[in-house]
């Protein structure tokens, strides 16, 4: 094959302990995955199905580099949610095998243009704007699934602005565990390897200024920091 023009770059994310790379394809996340970020967002979290949304695998931001505050926005807020890591793809994946698929697990931050994202909301818009922002999909390196003792379906979450906690949570707390969300994402569209799933965030949602240093932890995952510059 050869193209008019260079093919872009391949965006990918560090593997902890390993010199290879995780290639990636696309970015899905889940909204409002657990029931006190979903009642601080307004929402009764006993009534709904998870929703999905994607921001493009370009978006990434890795090795913990800096997020240039972005444009178009008065209100950046860090989310701090758990990324799974596809090795198998598929389509309606039976919740049994969903873990089967699983390659690894990081840290991830979802950054979000809320002013953007309540804008939308009222309007009836698309969120893409709001989430899928250059740099928008900020993810740690992924810990293989087989070095785990096990899958992290419990364990702390958490956020700190410039030190100070933000957001506490267990990932027990996920109101539909990792084999749900790959299950019934799965029947929304064919995943594939080297996809990415943001799996929602915990309470204390806020905003970041300018030279904030955000740090998403999770435990026996590598930390995420992020500077904003
Ligand atoms: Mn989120």
């Amino acid at each position: 094959m050869s193209y008019v023009l260079p093919a872009p770059v391949t965006p990918s994310v560090p593997v902890a302990g390993r010199a290879e790379r995780f290639a990636v394809r696309r970015i899905f996340c889940v909204g409002r995955n657990y029931a006190d970020h979903a009642r601080e967002m307004g929402h009764d979290p006993e009534r709904e199905p998870p929703f999905f949304f994607s921001k493009p695998a370009d978006a990434l931001l890795t090795d913990d580099a800096p997020l240039p505050y972005p444009p178009l926005t008065a209100d950046l807020h860090y989310e701090a949610e758990l990324v799974v890591a596809l090795g198998h793809g598929g389509s309606d994946i039976p919740v049994g095998q969903a873990p089967d698929h699983v390659w690894g697990y990081a840290a991830g931050n979802d950054f979000t243009r809320r002013d953007l994202q309540a804008e939308a909301k009222r309007l009836g818009r698309p969120w893409d704007m709001a989430k899928g922002f250059d740099h928008s999909a900020a993810c740690g390196a992924i810990t293989p699934a087989a070095a785990l003792a096990g899958p992290p379906d419990h364990g702390r979450i958490a956020s700190t602005v410039d030190g100070v906690l933000r957001q506490q949570g267990d990932l027990s707390q996920m109101i539909w565990s990792v084999p749900e969300i790959v299950a019934i994402l799965s029947r929304h569209v064919r995943l594939a390897a080297g996809d990415l799933i943001f799996t929602g965030t915990p309470a204390g949602v806020g905003a970041l200024s300018r030279g904030a240093l955000v740090v998403v932890e999770i435990d026996g995952l590598a930390p995420l920091h992020t500077r904003v510059i």
